[in-house]
């Protein structure tokens, strides 16, 4: 290759830090001043740019850029920094980004898959210039983080969480895809708009909707084989359970919204027993919000109280209710009830909002994820810290705005009885002289290592246990000193160690349920974790 070709090509550049001997050898004489600077250098400068940008956005384009141009020097910049950075490349400013997605337009990301090339997919993946492809994250943008139906701009979430699969994870980059399947959207902004990217028409439904569906999952073992990992994110919720159901026996296949917020969630509730007191199956948990978070989450809290108490399932549910957007998803209401929603129809009473909810249910534990803002009111607080001494409150609703409360309203609002966590990042925050950390209760823990355990073990299938291996491994993560804060999940810092430990738990599970294929299995899976993680320290050029 031509010194040229090796500086923009973003797998290979390394900008100024190319050696005097690279220099000569691959003909970069002349093409780069005299200055030689090393990556720890170059990570110094890039950080100094970022944090110069007031605007947040700003700081994501400068991120992208920086992805585009020089590929190794973004992932370790990201590794480096991650507490500072995961805000900027994931939520809360990868929402912003999305929604202005084609106005800050500047270089294709991913495969854009649409409506238009029915009979083709497969074509356009081999157009992808990557063979090896392991991981995809695909999405068809109709409910992109708590913001809605954002069309085509979805594109901003799997590129974002495809770039947490490398640096939290240590999935190579070359071995991610991330995918975006426009059907059309029904955001007239986004349709009205000039800059808009997708296709300029209404969603389709039915049966054109499924047959591009179902092309794109053939295809995509057609191109990568058995063992390529399809991550479903962002899909409303009258499509992500039947897609679930449909592709989950044929395909090595989840649904983040579901299952990888499940297996946090789960996580920062057995963190937090310590505090709380007593086992899962001595609380009650009481959800706003009965969609694919909300009613994943129950279902692996059920899952888990039956497993320990050797209980049936259906037994263990009885302890957990949802409300949606119509009040108290009970049994009078089954009839007219989504099928996702029918194992929680509890026989009680109605309940026609949150507040009257939780005064007739006295919940220990309080969920929050409806996607809408504010919905945890200084009522709802007061209320359940009048009869619950260590209340846990959980807002998962993203971006930041959509939180169900902040996290200083949460420990104002409770007079610092409560154990907060939240989907999107919080400071610290100062009640009454006492400090506590915000855990961030955010699927990013879960999926990265879950995809390094599907990747290390060869799995052809991702089973619920999996989730439930990842999310013990995840709360293990806890020590007395993070509990003395309240903080039920650990900080970033260490991430790439626990995504090792969580890989780790969930290849042990892949071996143990006969769902892995690459035998012999190595004897210490945790060692083999790490080993196999992507580093981006750069290369020397012979
Ligand atoms: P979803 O499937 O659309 O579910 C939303 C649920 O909230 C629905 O049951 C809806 O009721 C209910 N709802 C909406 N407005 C409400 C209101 N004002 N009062 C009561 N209920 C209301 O969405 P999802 O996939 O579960 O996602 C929900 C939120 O969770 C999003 O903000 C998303 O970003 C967040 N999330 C966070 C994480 C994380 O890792 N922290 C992971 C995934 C998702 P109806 O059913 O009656 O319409
Ligand atoms: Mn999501």
């Amino acid at each position: 290759a031509s010194g040229l070709e090796l500086l923009r090509d973003p797998r290979y550049n390394k900008g100024l830090a190319f050696t005097e001997e690279e220099r000569d050898h691959h003909y970069l004489r002349g093409l780069l001043p005299p200055a030689i600077i090393s990556q720890e250098l170059q990570v110094e400068r890039i950080l100094q740019n970022v944090r110069s940008y007031e605007n947040p956005l700003e700081k994501y384009i400068a991120l992208m850029d920086l992805q585009e141009r020089n590929e190794r020097l973004f992932y370790k910049v990201l590794i480096d920094h991650v507490e500072e950075l995961l805000p900027v490349v994931y939520t809360p400013v990868v929402g912003e980004a999305c929604q202005k997605y084609g106005n800050i337009f500047r270089r294709p990301h991913g495969l854009y898959i649409t409506l238009k090339d029915r009979g083709h997919v497969l074509d356009l993946l081999r157009n992808w210039p990557e063979k090896n492809v392991e991981v995809i994250v695909v999405t068809d943008g109709e409910r992109i983080l708590g913001l809605g139906d954002l069309g085509l701009n979805g594109m901003g979430i799997p590129v974002g969480k495809l770039a947490l699969y490398t640096a939290l994870g240590g999935i190579r980059p070359s071995c991610t895809l991330p995918v975006a399947i426009d059907v059309g959207t029904n955001n007239e902004a986004l349709l009205a708009n000039p800059f808009y990217i997708g296709l300029r028409q209404k969603r389709t439904t039915g049966k054109e909707y499924d047959d591009l569906l179902d092309e794109f999952m053939m295809a995509c073992k057609q191109a990568y084989g058995e063992r390529v990992l399809v991550q479903f994110e962002d899909f409303a919720n009258h499509n992500a359970f039947r897609l679930l159901l449909k592709y989950g026996t044929t395909h090595l296949t989840f649904n983040d919204d579901i299952q990888g917020t499940a297996a946090v969630a789960l996580a920062g509730l057995m963190a937090a027993l310590p505090i709380i007191g007593g086992k899962l199956a001595d609380h009650k948990f009481l959800f706003l919000g009965a969609g694919e978070a909300g009613t994943g989450i129950a279902e692996i809290i059920a899952l888990e109280i039956s497993r320990q108490g050797k209980i049936p399932v259906e037994e263990a549910r009885k302890a957990i209710h949802l409300v949606d957007s119509k009040g108290l998803v009970t049994k009078a209401r089954f009839e007219s009830l989504q099928e996702f929603k029918r194992p929680w129809a509890h026989d009680h009473p109605p309940a026609h909002d949150l507040l009257s909810a939780v005064k007739a249910l006295k919940p220990t534990v309080l969920i929050g994820t409806s996607g809408k803002g504010g919905t945890f009111t200084k009522e709802v607080l007061e209320e359940i810290s009048s009869y619950q001494n260590k209340p846990v409150i959980m807002a998962l609703s993203n971006p930041t705005s959509q939180s169900e409360c902040t996290a200083e309203e949460a420990y104002k609002y409770t007079k610092g009885k409560c154990v907060f966590a939240s989907g999107s990042p919080f400071g610290p925050v100062t009640y009454e002289g006492k400090t506590y950390v915000v855990g961030q209760s955010n699927n990013c823990y879960i999926f990265p290592g879950l995809g390094l355990g599907c990747t290390i073990s060869g799995a052809i299938r991702v089973h619920d246990d999996m989730f439930l291996a990842a999310a013990e491994a995840l709360a293990k993560q806890i020590n007395d000193d993070h509990l003395a804060k309240n903080q039920l999940y650990p900080s970033f810092d260490e991430i790439r160690k626990i995504s090792a430990h969580i890989g780790a738990a969930v290849a042990a599970k892949a071996y143990e349920l006969g769902l892995a294929t690459r035998l012999p299995q190595p004897k210490d899976l945790f060692a083999y974790a790490k080993s196999c993680m992507y580093s981006p320290s750069y290369r020397k050029y012979r």
